[in-house]
């Protein structure tokens, strides 16, 4: 007897039902199809399952909780990512509706902070396969790898070549912890179908003499490949990803900026993708300023922006910052430019500096002395927005923070560094350290601070808030590609959903636990620009807000029921 899904469940995309041709242990092992002890009595005997689990039939709502009492037990934050990858590989719908139901306790697990910490134990943690590893030496073989993942319809691929994972460097083929991880926050955060995402780690090599050196790292055992090699590596991907799934977007995710740039300028007009370090860090922080000038009542334009850091989410947030100068207020982009100041590790990027100049700061090279540390650049320029993004852990000390509280009343401090230790200052110092005027954003969470009786929330710049909906807008209208104006507008919509009351507790971003509407209205506003683009490759919806909504992965159990 055939068995068919009820066509109410979508699976792929797909309305028509779908024969389930698995049975007995092998629907056990299909975390997509795997309802454990949730199958009903008449399913268990259609389906070969009698037997094989125990007699009592539970409820999602059941199994729910017993997942979350084995989780509470766990005290060790790895122990809890790896409780909760095994779930994601067991049972997919159960570790879903577990993510979603407790995104906030739980997002920093399966992402930043704890995310790191999975992946530089990687080869240590390893269980089971997810997604899928092309090296080197698959060259010229990429097309054919892709026919053995099953799925004909993906719709996005979350790619990283392990080469600088969130501020910890170079990982090699550990970075696929990334990947995975950032796919489970699609699904949850963006309603993006399970089945229809794709985590992949290109592995070229890795100049971490430590892992080189662990028997048990899982990567190919060399150091990085020459450019020339690599940039061909990357080609044949995308080649093979446009001709196996030519529909999917390509998310780039943690490229070191020397490969982020060029790789993102090379495919941006040619394939459906975009870099998150780059445009998605831009809106997120471009939409916490926005937050900042509603706080103070003031303009983008008349900022004065000091960078610590000048890399892939410096670059990718200065200029999304300069597009919005240049939308609210009409200034031309070089005026909007003259508004930065950004630092490397060498000191205040200048055209005339030591040691030479790489192509994505040339835009920001300021024609004035070199100045080689912060402070002397807080004390020159007298900003009055600070943004870390250097990986430099406690870079802004109170020094440097009581240096600008001279010229500005309520400093705006984004320490966007991650993870928590690399973050440039914390929370709690900026507060402290700025007797409460500071407008604090951090790339990791930190907790509310109580001073002086107030209660002040730390809004956190996570990138969670914007490429979840950009993907699904982008990919439900079928999009040619990702703009900057998608971006931009993306920004503008997280800002407007700060409520006023989270305004006065000076948080910039709204409540993460809104994060599914946040991405339903992202993307619904996604949707609307490729409209207005005419990237858009599907016949336009009556109501795209109500289109977007009807078309979000939300976890339930499907109803496996006897063919006529
Ligand atoms: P990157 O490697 O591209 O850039 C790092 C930059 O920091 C480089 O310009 C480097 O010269 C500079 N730098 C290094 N040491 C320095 C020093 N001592 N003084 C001054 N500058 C120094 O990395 P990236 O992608 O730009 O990411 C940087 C950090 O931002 C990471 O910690 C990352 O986790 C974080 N980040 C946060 C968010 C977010 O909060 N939403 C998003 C993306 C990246």
């Amino acid at each position: 007897m055939a068995l068919v899904k009820k066509p109410h469940y979508q699976i792929a995309g797909k309305n028509e039902p779908l024969e389930v041709l698995a049975r007995g242990v092998e629907i056990l092992h299909e975390p997509l199809l795997n309802k454990g002890t949730g199958f009903k009595l008449e399913e268990r005997d259609a389906l070969g399952l009698r037997g094989l689990v125990p007699p009592k039939v539970v409820s999602l709502e059941e199994q729910v909780t017993r997942v979350l009492e084995n989780y509470n037990k766990k005290t060790d934050p790895l122990e809890k990512s790896i409780f909760l990858t095994a779930l994601h590989d067991r049972n997919a719908t159960l570790f879903y509706r577990v993510l979603i139901d407790n995104l906030m306790e739980m997002t920093p697990i399966v992402y930043t902070p704890v995310v790191g910490a999975a992946c530089q134990n990687f080869g240590h943690i390893y269980r089971r396969n997810s997604g899928m590893y092309i090296s080197l030496h698959d060259k010229g073989h990429i097309r054919d790898m892709f026919d053995n993942w099953t799925s004909d319809d993906i719709d996005i691929i979350v790619v990283s070549d392990g080469s600088r994972i969130l501020g910890l460097g170079d990982l090699g083929a550990n970075g696929m912890g990334i990947p995975i991880g950032k796919l489970a926050l699609y699904v949850a955060g963006g309603g993006i179908f399970p089945c229809k995402t794709l985590p992949i780690l290109i592995d070229t090599g890795t100049n971490n003499q430590e892992l080189l050196d662990d028997p048990l790292y899982l990567g190919i055992n060399q150091k990085r490949c020459a450019d020339d090699e690599y940039y061909e590596l990357i080609d044949e991907f995308v080649n093979a990803v446009q001709d196996r799934w030519p529909e999917a977007l390509i998310q780039w995710e943690d490229f070191t900026n020397n490969h982020a740039f060029p790789l993102l300028n090379k495919y941006r007009d040619q394939v459906l993708c975009f870099n998150d370090d780059i445009q998605g860090t831009g809106a997120v922080a471009l939409s916490g300023l926005l937050g900042g000038m509603r706080m103070k009542n003031e303009k983008l334009s008349d900022q004065r922006i000091v960078f610590y850091g000048a890399g892939s989410a410096a670059v990718g947030i200065a200029d999304m910052i300069v597009a919005g100068m240049m939308e609210e207020s009409g200034i031309s982009d070089s005026e909007a430019r003259e508004r930065f100041w950004l630092l490397d590790s060498k000191g205040l990027v200048v055209k005339n500096g030591p040691g030479p100049l790489q192509d994505h700061k040339v835009h920001y090279a300021r024609d004035e002395k070199h100045i080689d540390n912060l402070l002397d650049v807080v004390q020159t320029v007298k900003p009055t927005i600070l943004v870390g993004v250097s990986g430099q852990g406690q870079a802004f000390s109170e020094a440097i923070i009581t240096a600008m509280c001279e010229h500005v009343d309520e400093p705006i401090i984004f320490a966007l560094s991650n993870p928590t230790s690399k973050s440039e200052c914390t929370a709690e110092q900026a507060y402290q350290w700025t007797k409460g005027k500071a407008i604090f954003a951090s790339g990791s969470p930190f907790d509310p601070v109580r001073l002086k009786g107030k209660i002040y929330v730390p809004g956190q710049g996570n990138n969670m808030f914007i490429f979840p909906g950009v993907g699904l807008g982008a990919a439900l209208c079928k999009s040619k590609k990702v703009t900057d104006s998608m971006f931009y507008a993306a920004a503008k919509t997280l800002a407007e959903l700060v409520t006023e009351e989270e305004l006065a507790l000076r948080t910039v971003y709204p409540d993460l636990r809104k994060i599914r509407k946040i991405s339903a209205m992202i993307a619904t506003q996604v949707i609307e620009m490729a409209f207005q683009e005419d990237l858009a490759q599907i016949e336009r919806p009556k109501n795209i807000s109500k289109f977007v909504k009807s078309k979000m992965y939300d976890p339930a159990y499907p109803d496996y029921v006897a063919a006529e």
